[in-house]
């Protein structure tokens, strides 16, 4: 299979936006990255064009969307302090609207780069 070299690729994943990475890819999936950090790097490697995964979980079952939405709501409603976590690779949009759901149910916010 052909190997694909492509130099100053942009990783959108933390929010950093390092542009100077280059990757190697076989045709379908990236082999090698250099210049990216664990994360970015595990990112570039373990996203590919298949589709993986149902549209939603709930406790590791595939569930609907609308089913998953009621369970995190029943978690959130339920919780002590509840956490909004997570939120790389998403919009300003889903930012905005996370930060405004920490705000309403008094919870609290942390994105996976504390990690
Ligand atoms: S995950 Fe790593 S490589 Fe990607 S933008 Fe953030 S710091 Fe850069």
């Amino acid at each position: 299979m052909e190997l694909t070299i492509v130099k100053n690729a942009t990783c959108t994943f933390c929010g950093c936006v390092c542009d100077d990475i280059e990757l190697h890819a076989d045709g379908e999936r990236i082999t090698h990255t250099k210049a990216a950090c664990v994360l970015g790097t595990s990112w570039f490697k373990n996203h590919t064009a298949e589709r993986l995964y149902p549209d939603a979980l709930i406790d590791g079952q595939p569930a609907s969307v609308e089913d998953a939405i009621q369970a995190a709501a029943d978690h959130l409603y339920q919780a002590d302090m509840p956490l909004v976590y997570g939120l790389s690779n998403v919009t300003c949009e889903t930012q905005r609207e996370a930060v405004a759901l920490a705000e309403l149910i008094g919870g609290v916010i942390d994105s996976h780069t504390s990690l």
